[in-house]
């Protein structure tokens, strides 16, 4: 028998009651499935519904109609396998990186060694090695971020969800990380089985992503679905990639 997939959303619904008292549908219907392996895109403008979606994968919130499966039973609260980074990164400001790091394991109620070993290794792995007792307000956006990516991986989730994690940061900054992360996840050494990436950037969502979902606004739907078949890593002046970029840009459009 075939495993159940990671995620799989069906007929998902989600409304919100407004000031005037009418409804705002913000996801209509959408379906969304995420296989062991996979890098999943959601791609649409601001307000069509992308983190909205992910609050619901993470149990943050609830559907109006449909079904959210994880690993084939339903979503009803924050899961222990479901982690999440940050647009704005959400540190504790009064906490070094080592402590906002750690915060992500203390509700699991290990003991304070195996917190620290597990802390220390996540801040290796991406890239802060020497860095643990510094200060948010210390570190560069990228940095920041880095903490942002541990904290999430320390509790070696199966799915990372990722709310437009490089958008606060420069182009060249976001490029980095995008290639750090697509090597870390090539060679196997994130403690990850599935991404969602959230993003309004077409040419990061071709970058990086197995498959891409096209939302529309209003009401969220997604318009389509795309594989995106090109060799890794993947070339901006290749003219697949161009090709793809010009054609999901129509798509938005
Ligand atoms: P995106 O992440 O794609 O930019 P969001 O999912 O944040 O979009 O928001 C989609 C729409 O839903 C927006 O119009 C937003 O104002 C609305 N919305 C999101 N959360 C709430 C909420 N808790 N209450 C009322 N409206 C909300
Ligand atoms: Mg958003």
């Amino acid at each position: 028998m075939k495993a159940a997939p990671l995620l799989d959303l069906k007929n998902v619904r989600r409304a919100f009651r407004k000031a005037d008292g009418g409804e705002l549908l913000v996801l209509d219907d959408v379906d969304l499935r995420l296989e062991e392996g996979e890098i999943v895109g959601l791609l649409g403008r601001s307000g069509s519904g992308k983190s909205t979606l992910l609050r619901l994968i993470s149990g943050l919130s609830q559907p109006n109609g449909g079904t959210v499966n994880y690993l084939g039973r339903p979503v009803n609260g924050p899961a222990a396998g479901i982690a999440m980074v940050f647009q704005s990164f959400a540190l504790f400001p009064w906490l070094t990186v080592l402590e906002n790091v750690q915060l992500g394991l203390e509700a699991l109620g290990l003991p304070a060694e195996e917190i620290r070993k597990r802390s220390l290794a996540a801040i290796d792995l991406i890239g802060l090695d020497g860095f643990e007792s510094a200060y948010p307000r210390e570190l560069s956006g990228g940095m920041r971020q880095r903490v942002g990516f541990a904290r999430a991986l320390v509790v070696h989730p199966s799915i990372l969800l990722m709310d437009e994690p490089f958008s606060a940061l420069d182009v060249l900054t976001a490029e980095n990380m995008r290639t750090d992360f697509l090597e870390l996840w090539a060679e196997g050494q994130l403690p990850i089985k599935g991404v969602i990436l959230v993003t309004h950037n077409i040419e990061e969502a071709v970058l990086m992503c197995d498959r891409i979902l096209v939302f529309s606004s209003n009401p969220g739907r997604v318009v389509t679905e795309i594989k995106v078949k090109l060799p890794q890593p993947r070339d901006r002046l290749d003219p697949a990639f161009r090709d793809l970029v010009e054609r999901i840009y129509v798509e938005m459009t």
